[in-house]
């Protein structure tokens, strides 16, 4: 007897832990991404410091109320974990500094216990949603293009861009030694790749965008691999199978195949909400041409999101989309908040931009201008004869206090995205350049997560709705 009553026991256990088991719980896929240092590994140690402590989040749903926030082992196994606690001791220890971006995809799973308020609250008891977050850098959506473009193709439209630029001229020495009808020899082939990623290298540092392949900026584990090991070039008349020129393109084909649509099929299918962060400061302050590289790159990653649009991106996503994507203007504490209308509207004005290009429907979209971290408070002070609104922070070369101007943004966005009719005029050009800030030393009370701005509504945007 006792010991069927233990089996039903046990049975009726079972029962009530299958009604809350994990896989149960409803999922939501968070995908973080943005061009290198957009900010993506700040907007993620803070998020997640912030949905820990919520006294800082005020905008994310009040209802269904978060009763607790806590870590729990990923999903997926085989993907490097998001380094949290290392994150979060650089910017929150007693000389706080910004961590190692991003360099690879990572992952890491924030599990939400909710109570329902109101109506619901005494019929339901606390229920779980994780949110499994995914980080990944931008310069992989860009390799989207690629899926359909044969290397040819490739090298015919990369070295077309590359040769109105200073940054060029690294590649096109090298290429004018090579000889792609040659045979194939692997010195020369190592030569081109390391020029090559030379030259996309000096091209992101001076502020472009419209860099591939993805993978030859942040390599990782695949680093010096023969698919990482190739470049454009331009097609002789009748290249042979062992020609410099056929390897590289079997190169290109492996690349597209083993690397491109491996992370499109592993990674990004299985995201439900998007962020893209976008470093808009950064490139109004680079001036005209880096907004215009921005203005294409976006709705390039916009185009990524477009459902139907590449058949060998609907094969892989098999019928997944994503239904939300926030762009979001990031390290907005950069400016006083009186200039923050004004890059809310750039941004805005960027994403209708990249819809229209993209010619993009489907998934919701927003803008907003975010700072994930803030490393400043506001001031004002006279200068010259006037009053002028600053930011006040510690910088991180002296480590000194300093209050500065960014500089004047137009309120009229158009100004910025079409610098052609308001003439070659320069915006954030007063001490935008030295704006270095250190993370701010912190002490915080119990319950309140690092200082942002709007961090609390892009979250609401992104997920809260599924709370
Ligand atoms: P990732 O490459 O996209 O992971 O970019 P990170 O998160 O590493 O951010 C790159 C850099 O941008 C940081 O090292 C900071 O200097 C700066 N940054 C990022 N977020 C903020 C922010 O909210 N405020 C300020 N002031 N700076 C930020």
């Amino acid at each position: 007897f006792s010991s069927i009553a233990g089996g039903l026991w046990r049975s009726t256990q079972d029962a009530a832990d299958l009604a809350l088991a994990p896989f149960s719980d409803p999922v939501i896929r968070l995908g973080v991404t943005g061009l290198s240092r957009a900010g993506k590994t700040v907007f993620i140690t803070s998020l997640v410091a912030n949905l820990m402590d919520r006294a800082r989040m005020p905008q994310l749903a009040a209802n269904p109320r978060i009763l607790a926030a806590y870590l729990q082992p990923q999903p997926d196994d085989t993907m490097p974990r998001f380094d949290l606690e290392g994150h979060l001791g650089a910017l929150l220890g007693p000389e706080p500094y910004w961590p190692e971006g991003t360099r690879r995809a990572s992952q890491l799973r924030l599990s939400l216990r909710l109570q329902p308020e109101g109506m619901l609250a005494g019929v339901q008891g606390p229920r779980t949603v994780h949110l499994d977050i995914v980080d990944y850098p931008g310069e992989w959506l860009l390799d989207l293009g690629l899926l359909e473009k044969s290397y040819a193709d490739w090298s015919a439209q990369a070295l077309r861009r590359a040769e109105g630029r200073a940054e060029g001229a690294v590649y096109r020495e090298a290429l004018a030694k090579a000889d792609p009808a040659a045979e194939h020899e692997e010195p020369a082939a190592q030569a081109l790749a390391r020029a090559w990623t030379t030259y996309l290298d000096t091209a992101r540092e001076a502020g472009y965008s419209d860099l591939t392949p993805g993978r030859f900026l942040l390599p990782g584990e695949m680093e010096g691999s023969p698919v990482l090991t190739f470049a454009p070039m331009p097609k002789p008349d009748d290249p042979t199978r062992r020609s410099l020129w056929r390897e590289f393109e079997r190169r290109y084909d492996s690349y597209v195949r083993n690397v491109v649509q491996k992370f499109f099929r592993e990674h990004f299918a299985r995201i439900d909400r998007q962020v893209v962060l976008v470093d808009v400061l950064g490139a109004i302050h680079a001036g005209p041409r880096a907004v215009e590289d921005l203005r294409e790159a976006m709705a390039d990653i916009l185009g990524a999101f477009r459902p139907g649009r590449n058949a060998v991106l609907s094969r892989l996503l098999r019928g997944r989309r994503i239904d939300r994507i926030l762009f979001a203007a990031t390290k907005a504490d950069h400016l006083h908040h009186s200039q923050h209308p004004a890059l809310q509207a750039i941004t805005e004005a960027l994403l209708r931009d990249a819809r229209d290009r993209a010619d993009f429907a489907g998934a919701t979209t927003q803008a907003m201008a975010i700072a994930a971290l803030r490393a400043t408070v506001e001031d004002r002070v006279e200068h010259g004869g006037r009053s002028l609104d600053v930011v006040r922070g510690r910088l991180a070369e002296t480590g000194r206090m300093a209050a500065l101007h960014a500089g004047e943004l137009p309120s009229d966005p158009s100004k910025i995205l079409s610098p052609a009719r308001s003439g070659a005029e320069r915006w954030l050009d007063e001490d935008y350049g030295i704006m270095n800030f250190a993370p701010a030393r912190l002490e915080l009370a119990p319950g309140e997560g690092p200082p942002h701005i709007r961090l609390d509504r892009a979250a609401q945007f992104l997920f809260g709705d599924r709370l």
